[in-house]
């Protein structure tokens, strides 16, 4: 253990700690021969009606919904679609009772709890009844619903890729929200804009079609700000991007050296906000470079295939769309940095690329497929998601990170944020990194290397399973190795924020420990998905 550790850690905690498990909540049962996954897609594209409406949607009132509660005339409802589950209640691999408890009424939050990353929408997509009418406005969802994801998406406000005909709907323009304002300035080579935010890590996406048609969308909470210009002269890309507390800048440099009369032609959806709805538009994206990371985990660098340059909120996931065999299937990622090094950018990173870390699951839906693609292939992408509230860091002075495995990828732009001396928020770093074996411990030599050289970072090495010769920590987390990592709850509660991340069942249990610990729920995010 190192001099850090030693210090962080008090007498008591260098006992070898044991965790007990929940017990994973997405237990399966034997289904009964018939009833795969792969009977089910057969059973969806046999022309069975699923729906058991003749396939014509309808809107569904939650009255009506309530009276499909029975197994043999079974509807839920998960985020703002009803489907028709009756045929699907044998082939639920939680068995039908699971299914049951959100059968006749609004089962997202059932669902998000249980299932948040399993593909519903592919798999349920042959049972849709119709919306769930609730008196607002869901038809993106269920157009997405209906015309599956490969094919043209309805445009959902502030997201469209087409610049063309990427119009805001007058109807959802909102009215009386305050728009960040926009400045410009130029130099004989380069135009920059300014947008003045005033919030941490606001979603930005900078759109250029050809060299003159220029989008770029700011997201802040709900409210979707566009700004739509024919700009005067062309301009090249890829521009840059830099965030602050207060301000986004893009800058662009100028094809040909001038000073120019004004900044260009705005276009009619120009200064226009919405309200996020539904999924975002799917972009696709090139795998420019795939690295190791450890023995079964590799890090993809993507490009868009567009001008596009996208900066992700800290702590948010893309969703990852891949067409398995006829199968559409979706899985979360959280973008994470091209290395944990503050001065040194790898050679293959420029600044319009995003980095996915996938670890192969040998029988997982979508990796042993991704895993197995290679510079040239492309990808496609939505987003990004996620409830993490990264305005909720403006007050921390000490972050502590609790990682499991891959959950250590929203944890790492995280550390970064954090232990950048220009952050003048973020006094320290303390991370605790829960795994099998040593060969597990991802990006092992940059975290050991950053707490080397970084007076503000500090992480705990915790093995599970581990090997002969294996010195740290031991066993899997437990109440008293957590009472003695963190600080105990008290008046400088604003000053600390913990962040969980992993499998559900080891995220579920640290969250009870924390109960235990009496910290309040504004004290800790639990990343799921
Ligand atoms: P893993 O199976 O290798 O386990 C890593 C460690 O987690 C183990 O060593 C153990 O300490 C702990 N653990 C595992 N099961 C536990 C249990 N039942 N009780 C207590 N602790 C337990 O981990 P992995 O295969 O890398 O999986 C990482 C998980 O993190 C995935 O399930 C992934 O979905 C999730 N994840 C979520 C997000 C997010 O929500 N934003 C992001 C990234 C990863």
């Amino acid at each position: 253990m190192s001099e850090k550790e030693k210090q962080r850690l008090p007498q008591s905690s260098k006992n070898e700690s044991s965790g007990s498990a929940t017990g994973n909540p997405r237990n399966k049962v034997a289904l009964r021969p018939g009833h795969s996954l792969m009977d089910w897609i057969r059973l969806g594209q046999s022309g069975t009606d699923l729906t058991g409406v003749g396939g014509v949607t309808q809107d569904v009132t939650v009255a009506q919904l309530a009276q499909h509660n029975t197994k043999d005339d079974a509807w839920i409802a998960i985020r703002g679609i009803v489907y028709n589950v009756t045929r699907y209640m044998d082939f639920h691999p939680g068995g039908s009772e699971q299914l049951m408890r959100g059968v006749g009424k609004d089962a997202t939050d059932l669902f998000n709890q249980v299932h948040a990353w399993v593909n519903y929408d592919s798999i349920l997509k042959k049972c849709v009844v119709g919306r769930l009418k609730r008196g607002d406005s869901r038809n993106e969802d269920l157009r997405m619903h209906l015309f599956g994801s490969n094919k043209k998406k309805p445009p959902v406000p502030g997201f469209q890729n087409d610049l063309v005909n990427g119009k805001i709907p007058q109807a959802e323009v909102k009215k009386g929200v305050q728009r960040p304002r926009m400045d410009w300035y130029q130099k004989l080579s380069s135009l920059s804009l300014i947008f003045y935010t005033k919030v941490l890590f606001p979603y930005v996406k900078v759109c250029l079609s050809g060299e003159r048609e220029l989008k770029v969308i700011i997201r802040i909470g709900v409210d979707v700000h566009l700004w739509h210009y024919n700009l005067l002269e062309d301009v090249v890309w890829p521009c840059s991007v830099t965030a602050s507390r207060e301000k986004v800048e893009i800058q662009f440099q100028k094809r040909t050296e001038k000073m120019w009369p004004n900044f260009g032609r705005p276009c009619d959806d120009n200064e226009s906000t919405s309200t996020v709805q539904g999924e975002s538009e799917h972009d696709m994206m090139n795998i420019e470079t795939v690295l190791p990371v450890s023995h079964n985990t590799k890090l993809f660098v993507l490009s868009f295939k567009k001008k596009i340059y996208s900066l992700f909120p800290l702590g948010h996931h893309i969703k990852l769309h891949a067409d398995i065999e006829g199968l559409q299937v979706t899985r979360c990622y959280t973008p994470v940095p091209p290395s944990l090094s503050l001065e040194e950018i790898p050679p293959q990173w420029k600044a319009e690329h995003i980095c996915l870390m996938v670890k192969e699951y040998a029988n997982g839906q979508l990796t042993p497929w991704l895993c197995n693609l290679a510079p040239g292939n492309t990808l496609e992408i939505s987003g990004p998601e996620g409830s993490f509230d990264p305005s909720r860091l403006l007050t921390v002075s000490h972050l502590y990170l609790l990682a499991a495995g891959t959950g250590i990828t929203p944890m790492l732009s995280l550390v970064k944020w954090g232990v950048d001396p220009s952050n003048s928020i973020c006094q320290q770093v303390n991370m605790m990194f829960f795994n099998c074996k040593e060969r597990d411990i991802l990006w092992r030599e940059q975290l050991d290397t950053l707490q080397k050289e970084n007076n503000r970072f500090t992480i705990i090495n915790v093995l599970s399973e581990a090997e002969a010769g294996w010195n740290g920590q031991r066993g899997r987390v437990a109440l008293e190795l957590l009472q003695n990592f963190l600080p105990l709850t008290g008046n400088d509660s604003g000053s600390y924020y913990v962040c969980v991340c992993g499998p559900t069942a080891f995220t579920r249990l640290t969250e009870q420990f924390l109960k235990e610990m009496n910290y309040a729920e504004t004290n800790y995010h639990c990343f799921v998905g």
